[in-house]
């Protein structure tokens, strides 16, 4: 399994509002089917790596807060209007994501907005507490938007992704033994909805995962990702990865 990391920023570094000038916003590809989060941008990444959006079936999205969400309106009127897409895309994310997909392209008023003009089928899944399907189980887990953790399986593989939820014990269950933990680092001290390096490097100890890709972290760390590396690892022994955008990661 490949994970192509097309934006790794974060929003609210030290939790004031500083957005990176030079990442992209969080997005990243596992293999070329599944797109997982859609940052604000994520379409200039995805276009500056040459992906092919015609090959995504899925998009995976954790929550709704923007920076995880809002790019998705570029990617879709994309797929109309540049790949002029015929086959189906499934959505994927917590309650209301149909709402909000539907609501974007509506407030945006952009032709993607209507079924006929778009020319392929949204197809949506709302995920409920703990799911089980295809090549992926999902859990959902604590943040003040309803936040949902995945882990993939392909080839006796798995990737476990966390995109903002703290570690309850159901997202800690699911991680268990991942070969690859991808997890948001936000905040440099632990906090009440956010992770931090201590939280992450904890919580993969707890989990017996073979490694862990941070992404989402702090701009204050842009040009010192051993510094940050460094952070996390104090509480985990293993690998530390700090990708850039553009990073690629075979599991
Ligand atoms: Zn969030
Ligand atoms: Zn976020």
């Amino acid at each position: 399994m490949k994970v192509t990391f097309l934006g790794t920023a974060g929003l609210v570094p030290g939790m004031g509002l500083k957005i990176t000038g030079k990442r992209g916003m969080l997005s990243m590809m596992i293999d070329d089917d599944y797109l997982l989060e859609v940052g604000d941008g994520a379409l200039r990444n995805l276009n500056a790596h040459g992906a092919d959006l015609n090959t995504v079936k899925r998009v995976l999205i954790s929550h709704l807060h923007s920076d995880h969400f809002i790019g998705i309106v570029y990617v879709l009127f994309d797929m109309m209007n540049v790949r002029n897409r015929k086959e189906p895309l499934e959505i994927i994310g917590p309650k209301g994501i149909a709402k909000a997909t539907q609501g974007l392209m509506d407030l945006c008023e952009l032709p993607v907005a209507d079924r006929q003009k778009r020319g392929f089928e949204l197809k949506f899944r709302e995920l409920d507490k703990a799911e089980s399907f295809d090549d992926m189980d999902t859990v959902r887990g604590d943040h003040p938007s309803e936040a949902h953790a995945y882990r993939i399986k392909r080839n006796n593989k798995s990737l476990f992704y966390n995109g903002e939820s703290i570690f309850t014990d159901e997202v800690l269950d699911l991680a268990r033994g991942a070969d690859l933990l991808i997890c948001t680092v936000v905040v440099l001290e632990p906090h009440s909805f956010h992770i931090s390096p201590k939280d992450v490097g904890r919580a993969a100890t707890k989990a017996g995962v073979k490694r862990i890709a941070v992404v989402h972290w702090p701009t204050e760390f842009e040009g010192k990702r051993d510094d940050f590396r460094r952070l996390v690892q104090k509480y985990y022994e293993g690998e530390v990865i700090v990708p850039d955008d553009f990073t690629i990661i075979e599991v």
